[in-house]
């Protein structure tokens, strides 16, 4: 098999990350934490990959007020909106011409498989950027004319929130950083962003591009740390104007209890237990391989994971076996090894966690189609797993477990309205999936699940322009399409009397 990359760039790519420890982006100059030093670890077979600094307070404090200063000045803000779009242009060609770097720290990093972390990684953030860029000058309010008598004219202007805060998850890294960036500098405001101490390395690579497409000092910044030290820190500091989080639900209702005291704006992705229902005139030959890529891409770490399947008792027995036959084939393995189709977890951490599920559903008395253990040796690896028919009172039916374990349950009858009930048990609304040849019936169920995001008869990469965010506990406010560039604005009223 021909080599996807470089056969000899991850060793240097290996040696390079460990030369030196990596270090926080501030003020346009990188700079060594002013705390110790936090392990990288390769989730593929437990080695230490890299050091990166842990942001202090003190170091936050020093990005927060280069921010400050970047947005302050109008340094980016005031800038023609086509030289905002023209930077986040050169920006996306910069990360096009690094997209195999990237996405080998990704994959090294992460532990996804290399064609996920090129295409989804790389090539999403390049796009990413691309989409937000043409925004920045396409960005206004409206006319509008007031009821007052006389006459009257009145405006809205769409102003940039000032400094962001950003805090990423270690699931996508760079996707979920880039996203946050392209909107936020599209709209004026300038960043801080903290990535997650598991996988930080990306951020750091993609620091170094953001330098080099001239985007002035200041206005990106990028401390990576520890979420209690340097993400306590950017949410409590008094010159962030906003918050932008994706993470876990317990974190993001941490941050909004503490944004309150200075009004801070917040915006959250959080967690899902999302579910799919497959009905007995679906194709099954797209729907099995989807509800299979929906529980087991990227090892089940991904936010809007399928991970409750509800299946039509007619092809309850077809949809199980498919599912079982591609649970028990998939290539586990490093991301960077050929072939592989599912990677570790992220770390010992996530893999017990998992692990401690399965094993209190199997205390439950439910019983496995698929998987179940950890792969003994190097690696946070865990089995792509099925569980049959759990009840839905259990924790592995209610908890976002955050690997690749399916819940499998069925369904007897069509009715809309129990079923969607079904879908709705749950504290998460962020996503779900529906399989039919019958429109009426998608479209009917699809109006009645709260959920951020619907997929009928399958689903392509996340896109830039589709609104991405959750009912209920799995978030507040939207990133992507308009929706999530305007989550980076004041909205400003202007009243002009012609009288
Ligand atoms: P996490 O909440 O533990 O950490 C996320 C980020 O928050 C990290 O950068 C972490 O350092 C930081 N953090 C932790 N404690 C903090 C604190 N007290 N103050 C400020 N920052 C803090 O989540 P995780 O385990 O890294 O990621 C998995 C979670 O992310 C899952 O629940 C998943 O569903 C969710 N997620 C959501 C989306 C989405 O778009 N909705 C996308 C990906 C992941």
């Amino acid at each position: 098999m021909t080599s996807l990359f470089d056969p000899s760039a991850p060793d240097r790519l290996r040696a390079d990350l460990a030369a030196a420890p990596g270090q926080l982006l501030i003020g346009g100059a990188w700079h060594a934490a002013t705390g110790d030093t936090i392990p990288v670890l390769d989730p593929a077979n437990c080695q230490p990959l890299a050091k990166v600094g842990a942001g202090s307070a003190a170091d936050i404090d020093a990005a927060v007020r280069a921010a400050r200063t970047a947005f302050d000045d109008g340094r980016w803000s005031a800038l023609p909106p086509s030289a905002r779009q023209d930077a986040l242009l050169r920006l996306a060609a910069l990360i096009d011409a690094d997209a195999e770097g990237l996405a080998l720290t990704e994959s090294l990093d992460n532990g996804m498989p290399y064609m996920m972390a090129r295409m989804g990684g790389a090539a999403g953030a390049a796009a990413m950027l691309r989409y937000f860029a043409g925004w920045a000058t396409k960005l206004g309010g409206e006319t509008i004319t007031p009821s007052w008598p006389g006459e009257w004219l009145g405006y809205t202007r769409r102003e940039p929130v000032g400094v962001v805060g950003a805090i990423t998850p270690w699931t996508f890294p760079l996707v979920m950083a880039v996203g946050k960036l392209a909107a936020a500098l599209a709209a004026g405001c300038t960043l801080v962003l903290k990535p997650a101490e598991q996988a930080p390395l990306s951020a750091l690579r993609l620091g170094k591009l953001v330098l080099e497409a001239g985007i002035p000092a200041g206005v990106v910044n990028i401390v990576t740390g520890y979420g209690h030290e340097a993400g306590a820190a950017l949410v409590a500091h008094p010159g962030v104007d906003k918050i932008s989080f994706t993470g876990s639900t317990a974190v993001g209702q941490q941050i909004l209890r503490e944004s309150a005291a200075s009004m801070k704006r917040v915006t959250l992705e959080l967690g899902g237990k999302s579910p799919t229902f497959i009905f007995a005139d679906a194709d099954l030959s797209r729907a099995i391989p989807g509800a299979a890529m929906g529980i087991f891409g990227n090892a089940g770490q991904v936010c809007a994971a399928g991970s409750r399947l509800y299946v039509h008792e007619a092809v309850f027995d077809a949809v199980a076996e498919g599912l079982a036959e591609r649970a028990n084939s998939l290539r586990i393995g490093p991301g960077l090894e050929p072939g592989t189709e599912m990677g570790p977890l992220i770390s010992a951490r996530q893999r017990d966690r998992v692990a401690g599920y399965i094993e209190a559903g199997r205390k439950a008395g439910v019983s496995l189609l698929a998987g179940g253990g950890t792969r003994g040796g190097d690696g946070y690896f865990v089995e792509p797993t099925i569980l049959l028919e759990p009840a839905a009172d259990l924790s592995v039916t209610r908890d976002e477990i955050f690997g690749p374990v399916l819940c499998l349950m069925r369904f007897g009858d069509d009715d809309i309205d129990a079923l969607a009930a079904r879908g709705n048990d749950s504290a998460y609304g962020l996503s779900s999936a529906i399989w039919t040849a019958d429109i009426t019936r998608a479209h009917r169920l699809a109006n009645r699940l709260r959920a951020g995001t619907v997929r009928i008869n399958g689903s392509g990469p996340p896109d830039p322009a589709l609104p991405l965010g959750g009912y209920k506990a799995s978030g507040f406010g939207r990133e992507n399409g308009r929706a999530g560039l305007e989550i980076y604005t004041e909205l400003k009223t202007v009243t002009v009397s012609l009288n």
